[in-house]
């Protein structure tokens, strides 16, 4: 058997935490089977990093940020390979580069396009474990390091395990598995034994941290069943895999929330063919991910547009929207990057009506006002004022019985 293994942050903090990692690797190769394990940098290396920068400056380049953050991942996997070898196991530790990982050129969010396993194979072959770094692979054309996003490390593991045609891929991090909401801030959350991958990919994208979005998109376009569990126990955690009965007796599976949100609003554009295009287009050329789109009703042909995207890219969103006030005729603009956003998620919402109702009576109860509203057939997001969240969060749990 060939088994892909990934630990997060938490569960190699400290020494101690790497030697039990090892300890659990070295099981599985007891057994018998292949192994790939990927480690995400110890603890919150990258945070401290990412703190370190700010120090420095304001406006970092992305490329030099890449350089930086990847070298988070080159401590841990080396402290791993250093803690298996202790164990009497040959292994070694690969660069996401030197393990074949090729993405795009788009620092700090590359894309990966290509793996070429050959490596991987080679140190199979020749019977060691291979210890590869998540988060990171290298842009073929520049020969640059290039990072995957936050949270990155996820889609290497689901990324090799699926080049790598394996058996297993588990991803060990610090909760049982994938609950009805962020157990960290409603301690009733409960653990789901197994969600479909369309579910997942809605939680992830909508804030739910413990999946990078591009991990789950992998796994379900490689049909790769995921199982999220702790490397803190040995309960069983979560499956994520393709939805099998059609019959959904849950309307909502999950409440998601997502801090990382900035909203700005573009007054009075004219109302003619072509403005929206102007705008997302150039803001698409500064690769920017906007999310939420919405524009208000015309009158006297002037439309007020507004849209969402990261708290990392506002800044150069504002730099486009400075740029194009003129052309498109606004007024000026508004933005704030003191909003959330709370969504709910579950594939029974598609036939049950109501479920938005429900949504918005909740968080009227609980007093809160809602900026932004759009929906998909199993998913319903609201923004929020950032510092209402947790009441959000904690107010739509109850109100869909989801503890
Ligand atoms: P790792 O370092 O292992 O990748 P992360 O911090 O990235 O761990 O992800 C795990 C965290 O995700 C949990 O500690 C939890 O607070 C958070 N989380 C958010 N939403 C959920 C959810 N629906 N189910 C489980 N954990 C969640
Ligand atoms: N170390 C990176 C981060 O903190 C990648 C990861 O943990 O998955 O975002
Ligand atoms: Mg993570």
């Amino acid at each position: 058997m060939l088994v892909v293994q990934k630990y997060g942050g938490s569960s190699v903090a400290d020494p101690e935490r790497i030697r039990r990692v090892a300890g659990r690797v070295a099981a599985v190769r007891e057994e018998g089977h292949d192994i790939a394990v990927v480690v995400s940098a110890m603890g919150d290396t990258t945070d401290d990093l990412i703190s370190l920068v700010k120090e420095i400056t304001d406006s970092p380049s992305d490329r030099e940020m890449d350089m930086l953050l990847s070298t988070g991942e080159q401590v841990s996997i080396a402290l791993l390979a250093m803690a298996i070898r202790e164990r009497g196991f040959p292994v070694i530790s690969l660069t996401g580069p030197q393990a074949g990982i090729a993405t795009d050129g788009v620092h700090t969010k590359a894309r990966i396009l290509n793996i070429d396993t050959s490596r991987l194979r080679k140190e199979f072959s020749q019977g060691n474990i291979v210890v590869v770094a998540g988060f990171q692979g290298i842009d073929q054309e520049s020969s640059d390091i290039t990072t995957l996003g936050r949270g990155g490390s996820d889609t290497t593991a689901v990324a090799l395990a699926a080049a790598l045609q394996a058996d297993l891929c588990e991803i060990y991090t610090d909760v049982d598995g994938v609950y009805t909401t962020d157990p960290r801030i409603v301690p009733e959350a409960r653990k789901l034994n197994v969600i479909s991958y369309e579910e997942m990919l809605e939680l992830a994208n909508l804030g739910a941290a413990v999946l990078h979005p591009r991990a789950v998109e992998m796994a379900m376009n490689y049909k790769m069943p995921l199982h999220v569990r702790s490397s803190f126990n040995t309960n069983p955690g979560t499956l994520v895999k393709e939805e099998e009965n059609l019959e959904k007796e849950l309307l909502v599976t999950g409440v998601a929330c997502d801090h990382n949100v900035a909203k700005i609003g573009l007054f009075n554009v004219m109302d003619k063919p072509g403005i929206a295009f102007t705008i997302f287009k150039a803001l698409a050329d500064e690769k920017i991910n906007v999310d939420m789109i919405i524009q208000s009703a015309m009158r006297d042909e002037r439309n007020d547009i507004s849209f969402t995207c990261s708290e990392g890219d506002l800044k150069k969103a504002l730099a486009v929207v400075d740029g194009l006030q003129a052309d498109i005729g606004a007024d000026g603009y508004t933005y704030s990057d003191s909003v959330a956003k709370v969504s709910i998620v579950g594939a029974g919402m598609i036939s049950n009506p109501g479920v938005a109702a429900k949504m918005f009576e909740a968080l009227y109860g609980a007093g809160i006002n809602l900026e932004m509203i759009s929906t998909s057939e199993i998913r319903i997001s609201c923004v929020i004022r950032d510092e209402d969240a947790e009441k959000a969060v904690k107010a739509l749990h109850k109100i869909f019985d989801l503890a």
